[in-house]
């Protein structure tokens, strides 16, 4: 089954909004073990998009529209798709209604129906309507299943398609297979991108079912390992090698083995059962550390306070780094990074204390200490390490990848 994607907007051809609904839909459409070998992005220009459907339909089974499903006139994919499969619009009672309640729910904010908001209700004949929980415009699934052919047409705004794809959508592509698609994920830090793939590279070479793919992250690295089965049970047994050939190969490198969970959270559900407290002492990454800690809900039962301490006054000051230190050896070093974090634990009575200091770039390196030089320091109970780090990536980078090794220190 070949599923083929078209973008509709001349918003997307100038350049003035980011083609999101295609990755997102490529994602999700590869996770379902459908192919998608083709993708193109088309304005709003009936003849161009007549033009456009027909040759995806020449050689694709499915073909999903994205944008365009809108009240104003510019919005063409229903028409000219309906024009395609040769089917009449006519008005949709149940989706009147959805309309109507849409607007009864907003008139508080001074949203009023407009007479071409009507125009949303009209649905190809034969057509299954999809319900939009987060707009006016329902999707619509045209099948003309004499040539074994699907349209499928989204509203074009991320909060419409997301939701309306996971909910309607997702199971019924599911459901045009004989074999579902299962998968799990297995997240791992503080081993390289490229270590990692030659760690596992026979397993790569040898996949058939279930198959192995890599995912480079900044500063980690996701393995999914997919299986097709006729049902999840089956798929989990045809996983559970793979999977546990991974645990042995990279034991506690692997964070975790849930789809959902980031790093941080990790960190933070290992502390939490540690009963640790952590703090921050952040120079070059000025705050990032803290507030991915801080992107974890519940965070404040690990974390309460934390500093920034980009100049030298302010090490001295808030940390008590020694002005000696800074004089002779300078922020960027093992000995700063080692008071930081001692310096931290104790204004913050924390059990933890992760400590940053280097230099992010673009100036600031010398031969000695080039740009992407990092020290991290990571104290727990007074036992104090301090890793050196050499990263390659622009400033932003430096501080992601920054952050993300520190945050693996302290599960090490
Ligand atoms: P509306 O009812 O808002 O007119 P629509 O289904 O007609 O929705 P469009 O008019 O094509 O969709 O796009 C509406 C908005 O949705 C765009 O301004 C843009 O913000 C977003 N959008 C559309 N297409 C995409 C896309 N391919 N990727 C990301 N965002 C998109
Ligand atoms: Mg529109």
């Amino acid at each position: 089954m070949t599923v083929e994607l078209i973008s509709v907007g001349t918003e997307i051809l100038l350049g003035n909004i980011v083609n999101t609904n295609a990755a997102y839909l490529a994602e999700k459409i590869a996770l379902l073990g459908l192919s998608c070998y083709h993708q193109s992005a088309v304005g709003d220009n009936e003849e161009r998009l007549e033009d456009a459907i027909r040759l995806a339909l020449s050689r694709s089974d499915i073909v999903i529209l994205s944008g365009g499903l809108g009240p104003t006139k510019d919005d063409l994919t229903k028409e000219v798709t309906a024009k395609v499969f040769g089917r009449e619009l006519y008005e949709d009672a149940h989706s009147k209604e959805r309309i109507q309640a849409y607007f009864d729910r907003r008139r508080a904010q001074g949203r009023e129906i407009t007479a071409n908001n009507w125009k949303q209700a009209l649905v190809p004949e034969g057509a299954i309507v999809v319900d939009n929980y987060n707009g006016t415009a329902p999707g619509i699934i045209l099948e003309d299943k004499e040539n074994g052919k699907t349209a499928i047409l989204l509203p074009g705004p991320p909060n419409e398609i997301r939701p309306m794809f996971e909910r309607d959508i997702a199971p019924y592509l599911n459901k045009l297979q004989p074999e579902g698609i299962y998968s799990k994920m297995v997240k791992i830090c503080s081993i390289g991108e490229s270590q990692a793939e030659t760690m596992v590279a026979d397993l790569m070479d040898a996949q058939s079912n279930p198959t192995l793919a890599p995912y480079a992250k900044t500063g980690e690295v996701h393995f999914r390992v997919t299986a097709k089965a006729a049902d999840e049970e089956t798929a989990c047994r045809l996983m559970e090698p793979m999977l546990q050939e991974l645990k042995k190969r990279f034991g506690d490198y692997i964070y975790t083995m849930d789809e959902e969970v980031t790093l941080e959270e990790a960190v933070v559900d290992m502390l939490r059962e540690r009963q640790m407290t952590v703090t921050t002492a952040e120079s070059c990454t000025g705050g990032l550390l803290a507030g991915r800690i801080m992107n974890v809900p519940g965070a404040s039962s690990v974390y309460r306070e934390g500093y920034i301490t980009y100049s030298n006054e302010a090490k001295e000051k808030l940390l008590g780094v020694e002005h000696q230190t800074l004089e002779t050896v300078g922020a960027v070093s093992p000995e700063t990074a080692e008071q930081m974090a001692r310096g931290a634990a104790r204004q913050a009575g924390a059990d933890a204390a992760l400590a940053v200091t280097g230099i992010a770039g673009p100036d600031g390196g010398t031969p000695e200490k080039p740009v992407g030089l990092v020290y991290i320091g990571c104290c727990v109970q007074g036992r104090i390490r301090v890793e050196e780090f050499h990263f390659t990536g622009n400033r932003s980078k430096n501080r992601d990848y920054a952050v993300v090794r520190a945050l693996t220190l302290l599960r090490e």
